[in-house]
């Protein structure tokens, strides 16, 4: 096809594709799908070999959201089960961070919700941040707080921060219809922000919230403007009990056919599939390797992931590798790039490692202010979490338009804020 052709050209040479052949991409056929693959996966692995960076995410503070983002569970006027929980003390976080890192992760996203932080907030953050590095040595850690006032993105970053996410989420067409609490000129600010105290930009979107192909590609245009160091892809979770419960329209080929445009676009920085991985790629999770350089081990913020010996088993059946400590994210002129943003995992003179993913509360990396893809859930308390295996099997490759589907979506009742281990 000479469009895929063209299109690893392009991402070969790091030059930007039009936005035709961006919408191109997306309106391939399921026939052609793993050709889709091919061509986009010459292109991640021209940039990032066969490495898969592990993040693992720490829900800081969960629910009782004062925002409205309708694809979030903890937001105002959510009645999903989640876990609602005030903020995790600095040796709680840390030790779920070493068991994050235990699994093979590499970042930490410390991840609050609400709008943004107060200074008092980050005055905490900052007092975990020097925990977690005191007690975890060579651990890159992200924060996910919402919304930045002014110099509050340089205190973190003098506390140790590697990265801040914030995520876009969807267009700036459509963006007053799933937020009216915040605004998407709010959220492009705080990602500048983050840029310029010198912390890793990460950013990313959600897709699934019934938006068009041209909604998709104006965020990832907008993303790569930005020039975050991280890009984290999350698949709307319809959480019971949010006004986006009914909002699956999503299959794991239109999954892929998302990630390979992100990866043309965004052909050097890293790509995260964030929340939504099992949700919605449910058995082709392993196809979405060859797309995306990064994933999150284990849980989301509040829902249930596949348990992190699934992941890293996934990971090693496929043919690739987790990607160490000791080895840099970035492709070499990413990494060199600015003193302390460049990301790269630890090359000497200080870049952090790759971007993380949260995203200002998406669910894969938080909410939406924090993000989207993972999030949180909402199945009843007393429901038991769905076997993730059985599900996959049991589940038509057709999406189901205005039905619930509490068969696929778990709430996180494990891990911090509870008694129980993670899965990491
Ligand atoms: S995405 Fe973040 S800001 Fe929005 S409702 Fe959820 S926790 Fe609040």
């Amino acid at each position: 096809m000479d469009l895929l052709n063209t299109l690893v050209d392009k991402g070969l040479r790091r030059e930007l594709p039009t936005r035709e052949e961006a919408l191109a991409v997306l309106a391939t056929s399921d026939d052609d799908v793993l050709d889709v693959v091919a061509a986009a996966g010459k292109v991640r692995r021209h940039w990032f070999g066969r490495r898969v960076k592990l993040n693992y995410l720490i829900n800081m503070k969960s629910g009782l959201c004062p925002e409205d983002c309708s694809y979030c569970s903890q937001r105002l006027g959510s009645t999903a089960g989640i876990l609602k929980y005030t903020w995790l003390k600095p040796d709680e976080a840390s030790e779920a961070a070493a068991a994050g890192l235990a699994g093979g992760a590499k970042r930490v996203c410390l991840v609050a919700s609400g709008r943004g932080p107060t200074d008092r907030d980050v005055d905490r953050v900052s007092a975990t941040i020097k925990t977690i590095k005191d007690q975890n040595e060579g651990v890159e850690v992200c924060a996910c707080l919402g919304l930045l006032s002014e110099g509050q993105a340089e205190r973190l970053r003098e506390a140790g921060a590697d990265a801040y996410n914030h995520n876009l989420n969807t267009s700036e067409a459509t963006y007053g219809d799933i937020t009216t609490t915040h605004t998407y000129a709010d959220r492009v600010d705080t990602v500048r922000k983050a840029h310029a105290a010198g912390l890793s930009a990460c950013s990313g979107l959600i897709a699934g919230m019934g938006e068009s192909d041209e909604d998709l590609v104006d965020v990832v245009f907008s993303l790569r403007e930005l020039d975050p160091d991280s890009v984290p892809v999350n698949f709307l979770i319809p959480f019971e009990g949010t006004p986006l419960a009914k909002e699956w329209n999503l299959t794991p080929q239109r999954c892929l056919r998302i990630l390979a445009m992100v990866r043309f676009v965004c052909p050097d920085i890293e790509v995260r599939i964030a929340g939504g991985r099992e949700v919605h790629l449910r058995t082709l999770q392993p196809l979405a390797l060859h797309l995306a350089n990064s994933i999150f081990l284990g849980d989301y913020l509040t829902s249930e992931g596949q348990a992190g010996k699934a992941d890293l088993e996934m990971i090693a059946d496929a043919g690739f590798e987790v990607e160490g400590t000791g080895e840099v994210t970035l492709p070499e002129h990413r990494a060199a790039r600015a003193g302390g943003g460049g990301c790269g995992s630890h090359a000497e003179a200080g870049g952090c490692g790759g971007s993380a993913g949260c995203g200002s509360h998406d669910e894969g990396g938080a909410c939406g202010s924090h993000g989207g893809g993972g999030v949180c859930g909402s199945v009843p308390a007393a429901a038991p979490a769905p076997d993730k295996a059985a599900a996959a099997v049991a589940t038509a490759a057709e999406p189901v338009v205005g039905e619930a589907r509490p068969d696929l979506v778990a709430v996180r009742r494990r891990g911090t804020g509870t008694d129980l281990a993670p899965n990491a």
